[in-house]
């Protein structure tokens, strides 16, 4: 195994463990004894193994759950729930370097990110949802029946939960489903990404040592499909959250059909950001920028569809594509890296392929455009003009640090925001101007479950996530999320 030398022995030594699976708090080999390899993806190199898990693994660890559910968790109290949440957070804390860099070399994200935007992000949202527990809770009815009442809801866990998410953040989505489950009271099997399964193996070791009892936070690795799809058919999984593409999220809802579980779904986007002539034109082309190049462009919501007044649009383009050359691209653990590469070379071929069809489709590149060496998937910061509606880049996700970068013409907000709506997509966006007024106007037009102002990115565990149209089902984070997790019981009683 050829490792990153800045790897600390922590890391290395989880790096050169025989990895299984984890159900009902031990490693145990996957059924078929079938195993898989681990990647970097600067260099192509396998950096470990991990069991592959099939559908006989899934009735195994959802058996657990299923235990765990009905027995030891069901009799903790929200507030021990907490404490172990919070306990949590502080060993992830505690192990922060290590997971910074078992994050780093297998998602290929600079390490600087892991640490402050990674670990810091999850703590924080163990210890957001370690605070609802105890505040999770029904309401009192005043009935207008007949006679005398008393009448009132309960808000119950909704019970094992399947969890399935992708590469792109490991850590963050991984924490992103746990957190509000365990706060909750459900009980988890989670499937991280193929690519990326090993913080979240790491994670459910934290989780045990935190007093998190057995079986109630169990990870299979293994592939989609045949796991993934075990979980979202499986008849004693409650509810599927699942995070990923729309064609698979797609396939999620359908598969959830048999048993009728709950189903969550954090899917695609193509999320405009829209620039005014009056915006501080500085601080939005280095918005800009770091929307679409942050993490090679594998964010959901990364804002791949720019769209500047024309009177803006040479300087905020000439910014950009200037940052666009000067972005350090490189091993996500070399020193003052600013971005890395793509997670794979199906990725690398795909975000490829896109920039080709926008040139044959007629759109310019004025920055990037190419693959940089022949190791390792890195793809050059991209910024593409001339863009127009009808064209792949315009049209589909991309999922690579691919900017398309458009005009407008006039100041007619409804013209502006229909192009800005004009996709099947509605996730993020963002929104740059001075004006309050006309802040604040976008905001109420966009169709998009998160509108950000003068700044393309709110990383915050209270803030509800989800999208509007294709980009999914239900809200993440904040306490809409508490909704996906728990069903609520009406409780009539007749006094008299
Ligand atoms: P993906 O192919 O949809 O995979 C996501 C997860 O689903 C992975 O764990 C994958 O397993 C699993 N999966 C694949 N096929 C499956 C099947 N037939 N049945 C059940 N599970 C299956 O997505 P990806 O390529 O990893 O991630 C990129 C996509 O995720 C992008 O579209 C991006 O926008 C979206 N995303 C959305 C959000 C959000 O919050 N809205 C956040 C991050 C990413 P394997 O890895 O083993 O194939
Ligand atoms: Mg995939």
């Amino acid at each position: 195994m050829s490792l990153h030398p800045a790897i600390g022995a922590a890391a290395r030594a989880f790096l050169e463990k025989q990895h299984q699976l984890i159900i009902d708090g031990k490693g145990v080999a996957s059924r078929s004894g079938n195993r898989g390899k681990v990647f970097d993806p600067a260099t192509g190199g396998v950096i470990a193994t991990v069991a592959e898990a099939d559908a006989s693994d899934v009735d195994v660890a959802v058996a657990a759950a299923r235990r765990a559910f009905e027995g030891p968790w069901a009799k903790t109290t929200p507030a021990q729930r907490a404490r172990m949440m919070f306990r949590f957070a502080e060993l992830i804390e505690a192990n922060g370097d290590e997971l910074a860099e078992l994050e780093s070399i297998n998602s290929g994200k600079p390490l600087v990110f892991c640490k402050m935007g990674d670990v810091v992000g999850i703590a924080e949202m163990a210890r957001y949802m370690a605070g609802w527990a105890t505040k999770i809770g029904g309401e009192t009815h005043n009935v207008s029946l007949p006679g005398e009442w008393h009448a009132y809801t309960l808000r119950e866990p909704v019970g094992v939960v399947g969890q399935i998410i992708p590469w792109n953040f490991p850590l963050n989505m991984a924490m992103w489903k746990i957190a509000p489950a365990l706060a909750c009271g459900c009980t988890v099997v989670l499937k991280p990404a193929e690519h990326t399964p090993l913080t979240a193996l790491r994670l459910a070791e934290l989780a045990l040592e935190a007093g998190i009892p057995p079986g109630v936070l169990n990870v299979l690795t293994g592939r989609g499909n045949p796991v993934g799809a075990a979980i979202a058919e499986h008849p004693d999984v409650d509810k599927v959250a699942f995070t990923g593409s729309t064609d698979v999220g797609r396939r999620i809802a359908q598969m959830a059909t048999g048993n009728l579980k709950r189903v969550s779904l954090e899917l695609g986007g193509k999320s405009p950001v829209i620039v005014f002539p009056d915006a501080d034109l500085a601080a939005a082309a280095a918005g800009v920028s770091s929307s679409i190049f942050f993490h090679a462009g594998q964010v959901c919501a990364a804002g791949s569809r720019l769209y500047v007044h024309e009177r803006a649009f040479d300087q905020v383009i000439d910014a950009v594509s200037k940052r666009a050359r000067e972005i350090k691209v490189g091993h996500g653990l070399d020193a003052g890296v600013e971005m890395g590469p793509v997670i794979s070379q199906r990725q690398l071929d795909s975000v490829s392929r896109y920039i080709q069809s926008g040139e044959e489709q007629g759109a310019k590149i004025v920055a990037g455009g190419k693959r940089i060496g022949d190791q390792g998937y890195f793809v050059q910061p991209t910024v593409l003009t001339g863009v127009e509606p009808g064209m792949a880049v315009h049209d589909e996700e991309i999922f690579g640090p691919v900017l398309c970068a458009m005009s407008f013409n006039d100041d007619d907000l409804e013209r502006i925001v229909a192009a800005a709506n004009n996709s099947p997509y509605g996730l993020a966006s963002s929104v740059w101007t001075r004006d309050l007024r006309v802040a604040h106007k976008v905001a109420r037009r966009l169709k998009a479950g998160i509108v950000n102002v003068n700044t393309h990115s709110s990383p915050d565990a209270s803030l509800p996530y989800g999208g509007y149209k294709q980009s999914g089902w239900g809200r993440e984070r904040g306490a809409d999320v508490l909704k996906l997790y728990t069903e609520v019981k009406a409780v009539a009683v007749k006094l008299d």
